[in-house]
């Protein structure tokens, strides 16, 4: 039985109490003395200067430590159980990946510092671009984008570089984008300035090639897609569409979000890709939610690698470089190099599962996830719309159950949580009605798989047995059901702590609440 920890945890500030001391704040630590060489403060203009410390709390080290750990009891996570939230990849991220990334010789660096002191890193990158270059099947990576998103805003940009090289910018304001794609595709695609045009599935769950053929044209920019798609189906006519969206003088985009179906399996540049981003955070074994940090680095083939983003790390033979000599690059992307801890993680999981490590983290996650498939086909009357084997990922319909109980998908999404695991993606791709969208990573247990499966068993049960139970969940977390439009609308949310000393609003309360 699963209760959630509960904790009436005033704020920090609330708990501040003048002259309580939990840490020196001001002087530097004598590792980055040790570090930096010197001390850091001397080199702050005097003018900059603070008269005296900000007004921050108060309080001493155990009392810190305690509030941030009641707070994280009143959360779930990966490091807690089974977090089956298909398209987010949320696996568990190894502890030694999260042990060299916080080396203090690599946590303390600095961005500007030489490049003769920092050749360890320099070297690192270099190596990650040609590790992640030899599983996407590009020709060279940049490193720095910071999330999926970032990622494709670039590979858009990328696009258009490509095209006003060509004189063809005016003409090629389409991207063609399929109707399961990510929300994000859209988005990235719009802002850097492209009209969408949306592609529809077929009844097989994969692009209506047919379709395709009469919208790409002398007016299509590129196709942005993700193989398989967020159905979990491979696309297998890929070449096919590969070769209209070229044929019609467009890139293909690859949305590698969710690699954790393919790797060491299938490269998308073999697949005809042109450019591809990967999300490190979700294959690559860091831990994400909560806005970041993650990495979205971007692969294109040959003759894109003069639009990339300044600098590349480069090497010639003997040292380790920033390279800025990139003709036609699209500038940067991002302050300095990209988030360094999250492309360090990468490289350490890379080389710590090495190529038959990789291709088995495909292969484990494609078997677990269609375990669970099976098993809830056969338990319950969850549907599954399109027939095709699926691969990381699968989207369920509750459409079925909701006309028979009224219960929705969100009400068996919330009551999963009641039972110590996190719900699944809900209501994503749109082209599925009352969608359930389950993954199932490899490094889940049978243990682990099972108590998934019983899950849904216990919900499908409970939608006829007790119907408001499920409609009124959770009941056993630290926070109950809460109104998902206000959750999510910015106006509502409050995002900053007003201090009431330095003249600010009362904490907590919103202007017009
Ligand atoms: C997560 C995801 C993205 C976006 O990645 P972010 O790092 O959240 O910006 C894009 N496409 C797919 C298929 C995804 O699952």
């Amino acid at each position: 039985m699963f209760h959630q920890a509960k904790w009436e945890e005033p704020l920090l500030l609330e708990r501040s109490a003048a002259g309580k001391k939990g840490h020196n704040t001001t002087r530097p630590s004598d590792i980055e003395r040790k570090v930096i060489g010197r001390d850091p403060w001397n080199d702050v203009p005097k003018a900059l200067l603070r008269n005296g410390l900000p007004p921050l709390p108060e309080v001493s080290e155990p009392e810190v430590v305690r509030h941030y750990t009641r707070l994280s009891q009143e959360n779930f996570a990966v490091d807690l159980g089974i977090y089956p939230l298909g398209s987010c990849t949320m696996k568990y991220n190894p502890k030694v990946s999260e042990a060299i990334a916080q080396n203090p010789k690599l946590e303390k660096i600095h961005p500007e510092q030489d490049e003769s002191t920092v050749q360890g890193i320099l070297s690192l990158l270099h190596r990650l671009d040609e590790f992640l270059a030899e599983i996407t099947g590009m020709s060279r990576m940049s490193l720095q984008p910071v999330a999926g998103a970032a990622g494709e805003y670039l590979g858009a940009l990328i696009m258009r570089a490509y095209h006003k090289s060509k004189g063809e910018l005016e003409e090629r304001r389409e991207m063609i984008i399929p109707d399961s794609a990510h929300g994000t595709n859209p988005a990235s695609a719009a802002m850097a300035g492209f009209n969408v045009v949306v592609v529809p599935s077929n009844s097989e769950g994969t692009v209506d090639l047919e379709a395709l053929r009469k919208v790409a044209g002398p007016r299509t920019a590129g196709l942005m897609i993700t193989n398989p798609n967020t159905l979990g189906i491979f696309e297998k006519n890929v070449l096919q569409i590969a070769d209209t969206v070229h044929d019609a003088g467009g890139l293909l985009y690859y949305d590698g979000a969710n690699f954790n179906a393919i790797l060491g399996k299938v490269r998308p540049g073999d697949m005809g890709f042109d450019i591809v981003h990967l999300n490190l955070h979700k294959t690559f074994a860091t831990p994400h939610g909560g806005g970041g940090p993650g990495a979205g680095p971007v692969g294109v083939r040959k003759d894109l690698e003069q639009f990339l983003p300044v600098p590349l790390v480069g090497f010639d033979g003997k040292k380790y470089f920033f390279d800025y000599d990139v003709p036609h690059s699209v500038g940067k992307v991002t302050a300095f190099h990209g988030n360094i801890g999250v492309l360090v993680r990468a490289y350490a999981y890379i080389l710590s599962l090495g190529p038959d490590g990789l291709k088995a983290v495909a292969e484990t996650a494609v078997l677990n996830t269609n375990y669970v498939l099976a098993k809830i086909l056969e338990r319950t009357k969850f549907e599954l719309p399109f027939s095709r084997r699926r691969k990381h990922e699968f989207v369920l319909s509750a459409k079925k159950i909701s006309e028979q109980t009224g219960v929705r998908a969100l009400d068996i999404g919330k009551r999963m949580l009641d039972w110590g695991l996190h719900s699944p993606t809900v209501y994503f791709p749109q082209i599925v009605e009352e969608a359930m969208m389950v993954e199932a990573p490899e490094t889940e247990s049978l243990r682990d798989l099972d108590e998934l499966v019983e899950a849904f068993i216990r919900a499908g049960k409970e939608t006829e047995s007790d119907p408001d139970r499920l409609r009124s969940a959770p009941h056993n977390t630290s926070v109950g059901r809460i109104n998902e439009v206000k959750a999510s609308h910015p106006k509502t949310l409050t995002l900053k702590w007003n201090n009431p000393n330095a003249g600010g609003k009362t904490p907590g309360k919103n202007p017009g609440d």
